[in-house]
This record gives structure tokens, C-alpha cells and sequence, in this order.
């Protein structure tokens, strides 16, 4: 048995032993049944939060009372104590989301159903626990978390009155109101499953506006019917996710593809019929920030997903004169590669002429080699001596042009690298 299931097992015996009741709840009696990886373990117990801070010292409150639980790693799967919410088990396991997450399984499993979860969870349905309205009353978040579970949870579907109580027109406000950092966390799960779907149901259900209003405002938005037959910028972006959840299951180029074009709703068509989507790479990044603030992303997640947005013309437009080096040398080869499947998927999605992007990965590929090869030529201080500065912005340059000789394949060694400096020199 999986490792972490069997410490949850001897803290439920440490929670009966003190003439409490406990046992494992929610997503990881899920994910048992269904043979999948347990990434957390909740367990809900009659035992108030002091107990069990008592029973473990090293585990955390977290929460605000009277919602508060005690959080507790065991290895790397973090393991949440809960006090019943209510006044049994039975009454816990009747306030959880859905079915499928309302089942509980004793110490010696037992499995505890008061919902109805086996059922549904054999027929692989996701269905709100009890009243649909209701539930998405007391919490509009679950119309989210429902189209993140069909997006995740492998072969489910969702059951018809569970998917129409998302259709309630008040729903959409109530969504709008709800905490950036809560619909993040959903968002970023549905990016490991398929994302088009969490998409599609967000969208069928009218829905998407109320978590994603920038992408809603893509829908209309004419192009050149030349590099984009296959119609406005909305059906690009869902064209260009569906080809990138086909090549990559990275979490980071996924969301890079849902919000590439995020920009082009800001502009205006002209005489010719459509806009002109000048700059929308950078205006897509200034908003791609905003939206990664919004839901609270890890630093890491938010700054990739956006430098990949800023960069997303790199694959197939003409190449830049200045600013590519600089990229390829702090990002590096995988930041390339992430960068590269994104286009080749956003070239599909429109025109399909994948020449250009051919030519680009060439170049791309090129630069790199050269960048890693050559290493650092030359540093700053050799720079300040041949040129005969004390410091500033303007070394920082000249290191930058000198980086972009080297990625063009114009110097590869320190000595051509002076020689470039003391013509460079020559020439003020
Ligand atoms: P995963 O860990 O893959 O996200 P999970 O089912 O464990 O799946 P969590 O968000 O960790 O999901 O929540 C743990 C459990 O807590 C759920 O299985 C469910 O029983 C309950 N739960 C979580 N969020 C809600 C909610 N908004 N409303 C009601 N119950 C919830
Ligand atoms: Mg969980």
C-alpha cells in the first residue's frame, strides 16, 4: 500500500486510541478506488482542534476558527486533520462538494457512503452532493471545481442536473465575487488534465466571463482571414490549446497557449476589416501579469507563463534585431523549448504554413549552441578597461550586443570579443 496511506492509518489508531473517532475523507478515498496517485490526505475526526495539535506538535493551524484544521506532512504529501463540520461524520461528509468526495474509509475500511458516492463513482460521475442549487449557493466556487474534476479525473463525466444548476443566470455574479487565489488553484489544476475541456464546460455554461472575462472578450474579434481561416481570436485560442495539450503536458505552455491572445480584444478594426494586432505580445503580457496576480500563481508559474506570452511571435515572425540573445541566455534551452511548441501550435491553429517556424527553430537553435558554447568572452571589468569606463547602464549594453554578435555566429572566442570591443572603442 501506498506509504503515506499506511502512516494516515496509524494516526487514525493515535486518534482512537484517545477515544476519538477518525477516518481518511474526500479526494484521497477518491483517488484509492480509482488506482490514482494520492497527492493529499484529508482526515476527519471528532476530535477538536487542540487534541490534535496535542497529539502532533509539529502540526500546523492553519485557517481562521472556528474553519480551522491542522496540517501535517508526511513525506512529501501533506496530511489535513479536520474536526467533524457538524456534529458526526455522516453530517461532514454531507456539507463535501460531490459525491464522489463524500465518501470516508475507516482504519480498517470501512467505507462510510452516506451520499451515494460508490455509485457514482463507478459510473465515473461527478454530481453535486445532494441539492445542486444549493450547494452552489452555499459555495459558487463548485461550478469551477466541477469542470476542473471533468477535466482531471480520467473517464468522468458530469451528471446533466448537476451541469445545468451551473447554467443558473445568478451564478455568473455570485463567481465574479469569489476569491482570485481559489479559482487559481482550479485553473492550475485543470492545466494537468484536459484543459480544453475545463474550457469548453466554463464556456458552455456561460460561465467563462465570470473567472476569465479577458479570453470571453476574444469572441468576435475578426482576423485576416488569410494567416487565420479558421475564424476570430477566440475559436485561435481554443484551436491553438487543444494542439498544445496534444504536444506537452506542461502546465506552463498550456497556460501560455490559453492566454497568448489575450491582447487582441484591445484592438480596433481598421478600413481593411480586421485590427491589426501590433504589440499584442507585449500588451498580452502586461495583462497575462495581472491575471497571474490575480490568482495568486507561484512566482515561478506566473513569470514563465508570461515571458512565454511576450514571446510568443519569436517562432514564426521575421527575427528581431536586438533582444533575443539576452533571452536565450538567462532562460535557457528549455524556456526555447517551451517557446517553440507554442508557436508550432499557434501557427497550426491559423494559417498551418510552418516555414517560417522552421527557419526561426534553425536560428533559435543556433544561438543557442553558440551562447552555451562561447560561455561569458568576455566580463564587465574587461569591458570597462577596453573602453575605458568607470560603470553604468552602458556596459550592460555593449555585454548584450556583444551576446547577440556571438548568438549570430560572428565571434566565438574572447580574443575576437576584444578585438569587437576595441573596434567598438575606435569608433566614439
Ligand atoms: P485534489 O486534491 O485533487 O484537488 P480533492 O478532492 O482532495 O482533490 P481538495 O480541494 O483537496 O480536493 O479538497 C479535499 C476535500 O474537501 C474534497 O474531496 C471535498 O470532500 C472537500 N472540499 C473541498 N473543497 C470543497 C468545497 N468548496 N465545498 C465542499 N467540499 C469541499
Ligand atoms: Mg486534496
Amino acid at each position: 500500500m501506498k506509504q503515506e496511506i499506511q502512516v494516515a492509518l496509524e494516526w487514525l489508531l493515535a486518534l482512537e486510541s484517545e477515544g476519538y473517532e477518525g477516518a481518511l475523507v474526500g479526494g484521497a478515498v477518491r483517488d484509492l478506488f480509482l488506482g490514482l496517485p494520492i497527492t493529499d490526505v484529508d482526515i476527519a475526526t471528532s476530535a477538536p482542534l487542540e487534541v490534535i495539535l496535542s497529539l502532533w506538535p509539529a502540526a500546523k493551524p492553519v485557517g481562521k476558527p472556528p474553519l480551522q484544521t491542522a496540517l501535517l506532512q508526511c513525506g512529501k504529501v501533506p496530511v489535513e486533520f479536520c474536526s467533524y463540520c457538524g456534529f458526526s461524520l455522516d453530517h461532514d461528509l454531507a456539507r463535501r462538494d460531490f459525491t464522489v468526495n463524500a465518501m470516508a474509509m475507516t482504519r480498517l475500511g470501512t467505507l462510510v457512503d452516506p451520499m451515494g458516492g460508490e455509485k457514482d463513482l463507478t459510473r465515473r460521475r461527478l454530481r453535486f452532493n445532494g441539492k445542486a442549487a444549493n450547494r452552489l449557493d452555499e459555495d459558487p466556487v463548485r461550478a469551477v471545481r466541477l469542470f476542473r474534476f471533468a477535466a482531471t479525473l480520467p473517464l468522468f463525466t458530469v451528471a446533466p442536473d448537476s451541469e445545468s444548476a451551473c447554467r443558473d443566470p445568478g451564478l455568473y455574479r455570485q463567481i465574479e465575487k469569489m476569491p482570485g487565489e481559489r479559482i487559481g488553484r482550479e485553473v492550475t489544476k485543470a492545466l494537468e488534465g484536459d484543459i480544453c475541456l475545463f474550457l469548453d464546460m466554463l464556456n458552455g455554461t456561460g460561465l467563462l466571463g465570470a473567472i476569465l472575462p479577458e479570453l470571453e472578450g476574444l469572441k468576435g474579434i475578426e482576423q485576416d482571414p488569410e494567416k487565420h481561416p479558421e475564424g476570430d481570436a477566440f475559436l485561435h485560442t481554443r484551436l491553438c490549446l487543444n494542439l498544445v495539450q496534444k504536444l506537452t503536458p506542461d502546465p506552463a505552455v498550456r497556460a501560455a497557449a490559453l492566454l497568448h491572445d489575450v491582447a487582441k480584444a484591445g484592438y480596433v478594426p481598421q478600413e481593411a476589416g480586421h485590427p491589426c494586432f501590433e504589440g499584442h505580445e507585449q500588451a498580452g503580457a502586461d495583462i497575462v501579469r495581472e491575471i497571474t496576480r490575480r490568482w495568486a500563481w507561484p512566482q515561478e508559474l506566473a513569470e514563465t507563463v508570461t515571458s512565454l506570452v511576450r514571446w510568443h511571435r519569436l517562432p514564426c515572425a521575421p527575427w528581431p534585431d536586438s533582444g533575443v540573445a539576452r533571452q536565450i541566455r538567462t532562460r535557457g534551452g528549455e524556456w526555447l523549448e517551451r517557446l517553440f511548441i507554442l508557436g508550432y501550435a499557434d501557427v497550426l491553429a491559423g494559417s498551418g504554413r510552418l516555414m517560417p517556424w522552421m527557419e526561426n527553430r534553425a536560428r533559435a537553435l543556433a544561438a543557442l549552441f553558440r551562447l552555451e558554447q562561447a560561455g561569458r568572452l568576455v566580463d564587465g571589468t574587461e569591458v570597462m578597461e577596453i573602453l575605458g569606463l568607470t560603470g553604468g547602464p552602458r556596459i550592460g549594453e555593449i555585454l548584450e550586443q556583444l551576446d547577440e554578435a556571438v548568438a549570430r555566429g560572428e565571434i566565438s572566442t574572447p580574443a575576437e570579443a576584444r578585438a569587437w570591443l576595441i573596434l567598438i572603442r575606435d569608433r566614439h
